[in-house]
């Protein structure tokens, strides 16, 4: 028998576990299990998701809109408002033939780890010696330390959380540009959670509680700060491996941690079948947090309706990929129609991390 242990039971190990039993369905000399110490709770935050997941989860658990227990809510899109010079509002779609969805983080839990799909075992891990498995997926939060990171460019570092009441015609996350920043509001079975997003180094959180105040009529206590960073490290001893916040953080635009994670596990479980080596796993999953990094400072560098010293250090923020300028120019010059056509042709890269042509599309015509 070959094992996997998943260590953690926030977004990322109840991912990476899902991931792991799905992989090796078919394979009945490996087996899964997810460790995790109910003592230390996982982060509240991580409700939107994209696409692909959603169809990952209603493939293993038989889950759909009309019954999940973990209060899904529909996520056709993001709207933007106030981004770019533009327009006051634009949408990103995720085209009508697909949708994700939110849901209530806890629920998901109790869900994922109630479903029998895999072992589940209560214990604090202190030592990877102190877990007998071939390999694990170390998903157990934040590091303690960032001396073997590398720090990554982004204009936001802290939030402020804070909910309001239910919305009816709210169907996708809106993500709203401020004075400070951006505000999240993702819709909930009975609420709608906000995210005031802001540069604490620029703004004060007491200035950003006032503006969140009079912009959003929320008043917030939670304030979280956040450093944007990659391990350099991530796969140690040749048996663990790291993902979800011990891997690697980004601000939550575009929702990009779990499918960053998604991605991170399809790899790792590769290596662990030998289908890959550690250095493509490497090269490949830096080069897709990178891809994340770059498209976000993409986003910020259309600015937003505030001339403000947060949007003045945002649309600052520079970043090098020829490849993405090729696109970019690829994109700029064709019809949607025409860059669906070209999606099935292999000379031409369909994705820049999570994102396909018609995203970049999307964002080049509503905001240049
Ligand atoms: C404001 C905000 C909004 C966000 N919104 C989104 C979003 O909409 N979509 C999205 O994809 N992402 C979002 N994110 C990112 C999301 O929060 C992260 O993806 C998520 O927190 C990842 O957490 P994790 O699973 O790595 O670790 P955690 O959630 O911290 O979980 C760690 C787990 O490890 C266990 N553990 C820890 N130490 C040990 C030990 N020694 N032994 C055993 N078990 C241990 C804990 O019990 C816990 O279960 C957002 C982030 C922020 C800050």
């Amino acid at each position: 028998m070959k094992k996997l242990s998943v260590i953690g039971a926030g977004s990322a190990g109840l991912l990476a576990a899902v991931q792991g039993y799905y992989s090796f369905v078919n394979m009945p000399d490996w087996e899964v299990e997810l460790i995790h110490d109910p003592n230390l709770p996982p982060e509240r935050v991580g409700q939107g998701t994209v696409p692909g997941i959603m169809n990952l989860l209603s493939i293993v658990f038989d889950v759909d809109w009309a019954d999940n227990p973990f209060d899904a809510t529909v996520k056709h899109g993001i709207m933007y408002k106030n981004w770019g010079k533009k327009k006051d509002k634009f949408f990103h779609p995720f085209g009508m033939g697909y949708s994700a969805a939110h849901y209530d983080v806890n629920k998901f839990r109790e869900f994922i780890l109630s479903s029998n799909k895999f072992k589940v075992v209560e214990k604090n891990i202190k030592n990877y010696n102190d877990v007998d498995s071939d390999y694990i997926i170390d998903c157990s939060g934040k590091p303690t330390s960032f001396d073997n990171h590398t720090t990554l460019t982004n204009p936001v570092n802290s939030v402020l959380l804070g909910s309001s009441e239910k919305e009816d015609d709210l169907h996708w996350t809106d993500c709203v540009a401020t004075p400070d920043g951006w505000c999240f509001r993702i819709p909930n079975i009975d609420s709608v959670s906000h995210g005031y997003l802001f540069n604490k180094d620029i703004t004060s959180v007491e200035k950003a509680r006032e503006n969140f105040k009079d912009l959003f009529g929320i008043d917030s206590t939670d304030n979280l700060n956040f450093s944007n960073y990659i391990s350099n490290q991530f796969i140690i001893d040749d048996r663990v491996c790291l993902n979800g916040n011990k891997l690697m953080f980004l601000e939550p635009l575009e929702a990009n941690s779990n499918p960053a994670y998604v991605q991170a596990t399809n790899r790792y479980l590769s290596y662990m079948l030998g289908r890959m080596t550690k250095r493509q796993v490497y090269d490949e999953i830096f080069s897709y947090v990178l891809k994340i990094q770059n498209y976000l400072l993409w986003l910020y560098q259309s600015g937003s309706k505030y001339n403000t010293p947060f949007w003045d250090h945002a649309t600052s923020l520079e970043f090098e990929d020829n490849l993405f300028d090729g696109l970019v120019g690829l994109c700029s010059h064709r019809s949607m129609e025409s860059l669906w056509s070209l999606m099935d042709n292999e000379d031409v890269p369909d994705h820049y991390g999570q994102w396909d042509l018609s995203s970049i599309k999307n964002w080049i015509q509503n905001t240049k």
